[in-house]
């Protein structure tokens, strides 16, 4: 629903505010009228940070987190240990452990959880991609978020990944249900972390 109370060119910005996610047209319109004070240079900054981001950052071909250089700096970090993959969700996560730096091994962003109702089957997501990274692991600790899809999508991959006589682990409970990693503070996430159990 447009109005007409601003110029085109503004209400087109207020649109693309009102697009992101937890902007509601209120906030979209104070946003957009604050780049319309602001100095040039700041809203020029605003608007080439965004463009750096879609042309400059892209999927590390091995974990799948959002990264400038292929493979990315975890992946390549020689001190880090490969041989325990810690699977989660959503780049985001990533940044959330790394935050409590109580882990030391890789990741794998499978990008999203199992989810019939939503139309997401295993096949959605990159579970062969992880299977394939499986070969010289000895722990693979399941960092999903503690609701119904993240506990089916565990409770599937620890099927496929026990047989093959390695350790499934998985994040103490303490995490609230149906809570999501991104909302939980890094002293919880740490403990969680340290006292994982196995599956
Ligand atoms: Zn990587």
């Amino acid at each position: 629903m447009k109005s007409d109370i601003f110029p085109a060119t503004l209400q087109d910005l207020i649109e693309e505010f009102n697009k992101l996610p937890g902007i509601g047209r209120k906030t979209a319109t104070r946003l957009a009228i604050h780049i319309l004070k602001v100095n040039p240079e700041e809203a020029r900054a605003l608007a080439q940070a965004i463009i750096r981001v879609k042309e400059n950052i892209r999927f590390c071909s091995v974990c799948y987190n959002i990264t400038e250089e292929d493979p990315c700096p975890i992946c390549r970090d020689p001190a880090r240990n490969q041989r325990q993959i810690c699977v989660v969700e959503d780049p985001t996560d990533i940044m959330m452990i790394e935050n409590t730096h109580e882990y030391n091994g890789v990741y794998h962003v499978l990008g999203g959880t199992i989810s019939p109702l939503d139309g997401i089957g295993p096949e959605d997501l990159r579970i062969k991609e992880l299977m394939k990274r499986l070969d010289n692991v000895d722990e693979v600790i399941l960092a999903l978020n503690p609701s119904t899809e993240g506990e089916t999508t565990s409770i599937y991959l620890s099927k496929l990944i026990k047989p093959l006589g390695i350790k499934v682990t998985r994040l103490a409970r303490g995490i609230p249900l149906g809570s999501n990693l991104e909302f939980i503070d890094e002293l919880t996430l740490s403990k969680a972390l340290r006292s994982r159990q196995e599956i």
